[in-house]
């Protein structure tokens, strides 16, 4: 059985990093568990930032933003010698089990150490939600908050002023927070690689919502067009005057919402109670509302979250 278990975050941070640490390190105290937390990452694993973790460290952490280990990238880790590095820095604490919190290139790294030898278990982490798998990534219910918040805000200025309002949200080959941020603050319209890109038809959309609206709203995915071409676009052929707002790193910031703490916490426990029973190598994911444990193998070849469902309601509502 694992005796001394480390838990990391890694890639882009997410809010509910922070409460999913804090159930990983308090469900490991529980089960008698000597646990570790690795700063920054597989940066911080590779540098041997690795500090032992009591239940002290985790406390008053739940409702914070972020992640207080920190996080960074590594671009290097997928050298099998940087890796042993990594597995030599756990071997000299005698960690013999690892919990990561991040995305799937976080996985990816997790799957290679599983296969080092170091028992691994995976948290997904990302404001993206584009983690196969799993049905929820942990911060993406609070990104999607955030959004919705800022797009309501922006609605109130624009239908003011007749304007346009194109807001360019985070998930480069996600479109899940475009899409759900557009059912819920009634878009016009939705761009994101799901949905593709038909100028014509947006400027027309835009041209009908003129008729009958005194604001309209553009949803669009991080680097997928060309923005400032759209507002070009946008203002050159519809009676509205189109502004661009990029709502940039505030969307990943803020205390996670209750669901995520909710979702953080049950994997969290979930992923010690995996490594207890002798069950590495998996991740956890959060499955019509239970937390399931999937291979990494079986989940990194899984398509990811499927958003047309969501976006055909969109379509409809239009
Ligand atoms: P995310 O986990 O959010 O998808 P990244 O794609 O940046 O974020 O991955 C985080 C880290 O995981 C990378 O910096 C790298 O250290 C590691 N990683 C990513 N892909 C691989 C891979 N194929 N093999 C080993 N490690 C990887």
């Amino acid at each position: 059985m694992v005796k001394k278990v480390a838990v990391l975050t890694s890639g882009g941070d997410a809010p509910g990093m922070n409460a999913a640490v804090r159930a990983v390190v308090r469900t490991g105290l529980a089960h008698g568990l000597e646990m570790y937390a690795v700063y920054d990452g597989y940066k911080g694993l590779y540098e041997g930032k690795i500090e032992r973790m009591y239940r002290k460290s985790v406390a008053e952490k739940l409702n914070r933003g972020g992640t207080f280990i920190g996080t960074a990238r590594l671009p290097e880790f997928v050298h099998p010698e940087i890796r042993q590095v990594c597995v030599e820095n756990l071997q000299e604490y005698g960690i013999d089990a690892l919990v990561t919190i991040g995305g799937d290139g976080t996985y990816r790294g997790a799957y290679e150490l599983e296969k080092m030898g170091v028992f691994t278990v995976g948290i997904p982490g990302t404001i993206d939600n584009d983690v196969a798998g799993t049905d929820y990534t942990i911060g993406f219910d609070t990104a999607l908050t955030t959004i919705v918040e800022a797009i309501d805000k922006l609605r109130d200025t624009s239908s003011s002023h007749r304007r346009c309002s194109i807001v360019e949200v985070m998930g480069r080959h996600c479109g899940a927070l475009a899409i759900w941020a557009g059912i819920a603050v009634g878009a016009e319209v939705v761009i994101c690689e799901e949905t593709g890109y038909d100028e014509a038809k947006v400027i027309q959309t835009i041209q009908d919502a003129a008729r009958v609206k005194k604001h309209a709203i553009v949803i669009v995915s991080e680097n997928f067009i060309d923005i400032k071409h759209l507002e070009k676009v946008l203002n050159d052929f519809t009676p509205f005057e189109a502004r661009t707002t990029i709502l940039g790193y505030v969307q990943r910031g803020g205390c996670p919402s209750p669901r995520d703490r909710v979702l953080a916490s049950m994997m969290g426990a979930k992923a010690v109670e995996c490594l207890v029973n002798n069950i590495s190598g998996v991740c956890m994911c959060s499955v019509n509302e239970k937390i399931v444990a999937i291979p990494f193998e079986e989940a990194l070849k899984m398509k990811k979250n499927q958003v047309e469902e969501k976006y055909k309601v969109f379509e409809e509502l239009w």
